[in-house]
């Protein structure tokens, strides 16, 4: 994979850089001299290397900013130290004032600091010659955290797919709902869309089990889930919450449409047969509540989750394979049910 280099500086600062630097082959160079349009570009696609030019308008600003940043301070950042008047000094002060230069620039934020001088005199050559190949250098070490730092999202990312997901159904597992549902409830109430929920259980699922083993019990969940996911729409998630109980999110759903949504899947599950193998096909049923996220519900979606299952528990006790929905149950109907049958 190719590094990313972004440049904050001008041509003429660009000319000075080691010709390496320009491999096209190894290296994605873009230039930008503004300095907002370097903080989005850096905000849009992070680059694994930064260097900027001092003496540009704010080169300081911008590394500064960097390392505020803390999902953007592991980007490699390189100051080259080009402004004539700090260069003049240099020489003026020497080599101590020099170090306490370097130590500044690396306090700001900086990774690696080098004087680059720009003007064309034999004494400066030779010096530009070496700080370009300490750049070389600096670009090698910052090449090497790029792709440790790679290595580690990917590593990372497969870490957090497994630590979320069910290894027997493959949907999202119960700790998956429980980082989900509190980003969802918050992003609902900022957006003031509705938000809905559905608990579903698979009815007398024990009975599987019993007559035909834990494998086929096993199967059946797999087939159960891969129905669920077919048949829920782009704004629903679900989630494995417990051994033959489901739980699904779904987000911009009312109340009334998650009673639709619910009694959909009460339906596509009831109506067809899972076929286990050739010889075996089981018909299940299952019970589901539904609740929608209300002004005094908990940031982390308890008391919505709650709701849910007491609807759940109601169907069940309705006779199951049916839909309960807590605004049209517990709200309307205290002294007799309100069941959907399909
Ligand atoms: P109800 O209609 O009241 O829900 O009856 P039920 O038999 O489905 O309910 P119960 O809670 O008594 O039984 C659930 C069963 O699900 C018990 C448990 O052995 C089984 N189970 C839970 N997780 C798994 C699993 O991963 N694989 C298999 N094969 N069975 C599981
Ligand atoms: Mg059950
Ligand atoms: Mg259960």
């Amino acid at each position: 994979m190719k590094i990313s280099i972004l440049i904050f500086g001008s041509d003429n600062f660009i000319a000075k850089l080691p010709d390496q630097i320009h491999d096209a082959n190894s290296f994605n160079l873009e230039v930008i001299t503004n300095l907002n349009q370097a903080i989005s570009r850096i905000q849009i696609t992070p680059p694994d290397i930064l260097i900027v030019q001092t003496s540009c308008d704010g080169s300081m600003e911008l590394c500064y900013w960097l390392k505020e940043q803390t999902k953007l301070s592991w980007i490699y950042c390189i100051l080259l130290e080009d402004r004539s008047q700090l260069l003049l000094d240099r020489s003026r002060y020497g080599r101590e004032w020099e170090l306490e230069m370097t130590s500044i620039a690396l306090r700001e934020g900086a990774d690696a600091y080098i004087w680059l001088p720009l003007e064309e005199t034999d004494s400066t050559s030779a010096e530009l010659t070496a700080s370009q190949n300490l750049l070389l250098a600096q670009l090698t070490i910052g090449l090497r955290k790029a792709q440790k730092y790679r290595d580690l999202i990917r590593t990372n990312d497969l870490l957090l797919a497994i630590a979320l997901a069910d290894s027997l159904t493959e949907l999202s597992n119960r700790r998956a709902l429980e980082w989900d549902l509190p980003r969802q409830i918050q992003k609902a109430r900022t957006n003031g869309t509705p938000l809905s929920l559905i608990i579903l259980d698979v009815d007398y699922f024990k009975k599987v089990n019993d007559s035909y083993g834990h494998l086929v019990g096993d199967r059946l969940l797999q087939l159960l889930s891969n129905r669920l996911r077919q048949n829920l729409r782009y704004q629903d998630t679900a989630f494995r919450y417990g051994g033959e109980e489901f739980v699904i999110i779904l987000s911009h759903t009312s109340c009334d449409e998650a009673v639709v949504v619910a009694r959909r899947l009460n339906r596509i599950v009831s109506e067809q047969p899972f076929a286990i193998n050739n010889q075996l096909s089981i018909n299940i049923t299952i019970s589901l509540g539904t609740a929608c996220l209300r002004m005094e519900d908990d940031v982390n979606g308890i008391s919505l989750l709650n709701r849910a299952d007491q609807c759940l528990l109601q169907a069940k006790a309705a006779g199951r394979n049916c839909v309960i929905s807590y605004e049209k149950y517990f709200s309307h109907h205290t002294s007799h049910l309100r069941v959907f049958s399909s």
